[in-house]
This record gives structure tokens, C-alpha cells and sequence, in this order.
């Protein structure tokens, strides 16, 4: 190979939009939970592109999903059927609360498609008055404009108005405020299980069971942003079992498909059918190689596999807690299964990132305070040490 990373991040640099904070180094090739940069240095990828490559690099059987299908017909938009997307679909409602399927590419498109799915649901039942969202504090839900105008973090919204109107927004898990804010006037109640881009924030046990509780009684609908938490991330194929409850509504992205882009949109059947022929639409939405990879997932995704996920997530628990209590850097740790937040006492999250970086781990900071773990699900426990070794090495300096 003749590019360095240094060669290629200088060409980015002339011609990509600046709009990322990129590490400076080029990813070439990938296997299980490994990948080697342009130079040839290998890393323990415990980011997994953003918890989108949920079973590993170069997975086996999801090249062969992919091969199998791009052999056949890679396109056909949805003027005719596929039979992969069929069949995931089917794989999605056997496994969920949700009876039918919409797809589209990632999880801003997939919110995007939720929150037109909730304002129609009420114009449909006759009260197209009932336009109000309730929306979480520190949530994330995409950067389009529907999806950003839901998702509460003001740093991002500044500067693009006028957003879409309509979004109000309470603390999250700040039970008294739920209660004061959803009434006959509420659409819905729109929130992740868990909060990924807040740094892995978890609700008190009793939030989501209230907002079930109480979208039910004033028929507002509850709609669950798990393109982060679903697809096995915290042990469970859905984040919101551990709660307890089923939404009416749920987006999902992110580990769907193993890294292939693809976003889906799961709904009951009494809400899905109010989006008759054309009212939503998506060009590549349900492509073949996507649905087909996304069907080898889920047949991956089975009891063993989740139940590793929580050994090995405890492992990771543990070996950070350790972190802990050897190092005042580091305040605490949290979440769920292989998704968990390394929260520090200092403004040391950049310089960690690129501290682990150069001792072969990949991580990823949120805010200065945070770093997130979110390997392969796929991934052993001899890497699972080796990940708390080199965190330990990293924050130490
Ligand atoms: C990443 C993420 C999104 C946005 O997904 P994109 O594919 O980047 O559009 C939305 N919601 C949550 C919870 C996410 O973590």
C-alpha cells in the first residue's frame, strides 16, 4: 500500500467538508474485533464505527449474505418487492412487540419517519390538533432537521433555525415533570431507553414504565429511539426489556446491519397502516445487500450470543471499576452490556482517546469527561482484558 495516514488525511484535508473531528489515521482492512490503519498498526477497536459493526469485522457469514445478494440484484427500489427485506422484516416482528416494518438508511431517517409516523397517526384518528412531542433533555436523536429539532442538546440546534416547531423538552428521567407535561394534548413521548450520546445515561427503573403508563392513559404514543440501544447492545435484543415495557413505536439503525447503512422503523399494526401509499417513501430504503447482511445479524443475534454479551459486559464492568479505584482520574463507569461509559474527574478525554490510539486501542470521547466502549459484540474475553489494560495505561499518564 502506497497511501500513509498522513498522505490521506492531507488529501481529506483539501477536499472533504471539515465537518469531523477525524483521528488522524485511515482504516484499511478489519478482522473480528481488529482493524490496521494505513501504516500498518494494528488496534483493538472497541468503537466498532460507532457501534455499528455489531459482529465484527470481515464477519464471515455476513460477507457471504452480502456476496450471495450483490450477485443477484443489489437494487430495485420499492416499486417492486425483495424478497431479503421481506424476510427481515419478518425476522424484526417475530423477535419484537412491532407487527410491521418501514426501511430506510440510518437512524436520523428512521426518526425522521417516526415522528411523521406519530403527527399522521392523530390527524388520521381525527385530532390533528395533537401535535406536541415530548422530548428528553441531553437526547440524540440525528442532525436532519425533524430529528434534531427532537433532540435536546442545544449545542447542535444553534445556529440552523428555524427548526420544526412542536418539540418540547423535560429532563430525562425526571419523573414529576413527565407527569406535568403529557396530557390529552400530547402526541408523544419520544426518548432512547438509554442515553448513547449523553455518555450511556441510564433512566431510574420507574421512568419508562411511567411514560408507558402514561401515553397509554391520554393515547399519545410512546416512541422509542433505539438505533444505539437495540440489535443485542446491552445483552438483550432490545433495550428497553430490561425495563419492563413495549413502545408503540420503535427507530432502529446503527448495529442493524453489521456497518452495512440501513434503518428501520418498527411500529403496531393499528399505527403503521395510517401510512398509506405515498404519504413516506424511501428510495434505497430495505436495499437487498443491506436486508440480506441485516437477516444474517439477526440469525446471529440468538440466545448465546446475547447472553455472552452480558458476561462479557460485566467483564468490562468490572475491569473498569478496577480502573477506579487505582486511578483518581477516573470517577465511575456505567451502562449496559457492551456499551459502557468510562466517566473521568478532568478534562482528559481527548488526550486519552489519542493516548489509547497510540498504544493500539480505539475509543471514543464524548464531551471532554467521557469515554465510550462499544467493541464488536462479538468480542472475547482475552480482549476484553487487553481493552481495560490499555484504558488503565492510557488514563495513567
Ligand atoms: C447515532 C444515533 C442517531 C442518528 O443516526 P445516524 O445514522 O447517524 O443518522 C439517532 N439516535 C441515536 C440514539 C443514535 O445513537
Amino acid at each position: 500500500m502506497t497511501h500513509s495516514n498522513q498522505e490521506l488525511a492531507a488529501r481529506a484535508q483539501k477536499v472533504l467538508f471539515q465537518n469531523y473531528r477525524t483521528q488522524p489515521i485511515a482504516l484499511l482492512r478489519g478482522e473480528g474485533s481488529f482493524v490496521w490503519d494505513a501504516d500498518g498498526k494494528k488496534y483493538l477497536d472497541c468503537i466498532g464505527g460507532i457501534a455499528t459493526v455489531s459482529l465484527g469485522h470481515a464477519n464471515k457469514k455476513l460477507i457471504a449474505a452480502a456476496q450471495a445478494q450483490l450477485e443477484q440484484i443489489w437494487h430495485a427500489s420499492n416499486l417492486y418487492y425483495t424478497e431479503p427485506q421481506i424476510r427481515l422484516a419478518e425476522h424484526l416482528t417475530q423477535r419484537s412487540f412491532a407487527d410491521r416494518v418501514f426501511f430506510c438508511n440510518s437512524g436520523a431517517e428512521a426518526n425522521e419517519g417516526m415522528i411523521k409516523l406519530a403527527r399522521h397517526f392523530h390527524v388520521v384518528n381525527g385530532q390533528p390538533e395533537r401535535v406536541e412531542i415530548l422530548c428528553m433533555e441531553n437526547s440524540f436523536h440525528g442532525r436532519t432537521m425533524g430529528a434534531l429539532a427532537a433532540t435536546g442538546q442545544p449545542k447542535y440546534q444553534q445556529g440552523f433555525g428555524p427548526l420544526p416547531g412542536g418539540f418540547k423538552f423535560i429532563k430525562f428521567g425526571d419523573v414529576d415533570a413527565l407527569r406535568a407535561n403529557v396530557g390529552p394534548h400530547t402526541c408523544a413521548v419520544m426518548l432512547e431507553p438509554v442515553q448513547g450520546e449523553a455518555g450511556v445515561l441510564m433512566p431510574p427503573k420507574e421512568f419508562l414504565p411511567l411514560v408507558r403508563e402514561l401515553t397509554t392513559k391520554y393515547g399519545a404514543l410512546m416512541l422509542l429511539d433505539e438505533v444505539q440501544g437495540g440489535m443485542g447492545r446491552t445483552g438483550k435484543l432490545w433495550c428497553h426489556e430490561w425495563f419492563g415495557v413495549t413502545p408503540d413505536v420503535m427507530s432502529l439503525a446503527k448495529g442493524i446491519a453489521g456497518g452495512m447503512p440501513l434503518g428501520a422503523i418498527l411500529a403496531k399494526d393499528h399505527i403503521a397502516k395510517v401510512l398509506t401509499p405515498g404519504t413516506h417513501a424511501s428510495t434505497f430504503g430495505g436495499n437487498p445487500i443491506a436486508t440480506a447482511v441485516a437477516c444474517a445479524v439477526m440469525e446471529q443475534l440468538d440466545d448465546a450470543l446475547l447472553s455472552q454479551i452480558q458476561a462479557r459486559g460485566e467483564q468490562l464492568s468490572k475491569g473498569l471499576a478496577g480502573l477506579q479505584q487505582k486511578n483518581p482520574k477516573i470517577a465511575g463507569e456505567r451502562g449496559m452490556g457492551l456499551w459502557r461509559g468510562l466517566l473521568l474527574n478532568e478534562d482528559l478525554a481527548g488526550k486519552a482517546v489519542g493516548k489509547a490510539r497510540d498504544l493500539g486501542l480505539l475509543v471514543n470521547g464524548i464531551g471532554e469527561r467521557i469515554l465510550r466502549i462499544a467493541p464488536p459484540l462479538t468480542i472475547g474475553a482475552a480482549e476484553i482484558d487487553q481493552c481495560v489494560e490499555i484504558l488503565g495505561k492510557a488514563l495513567a499518564e
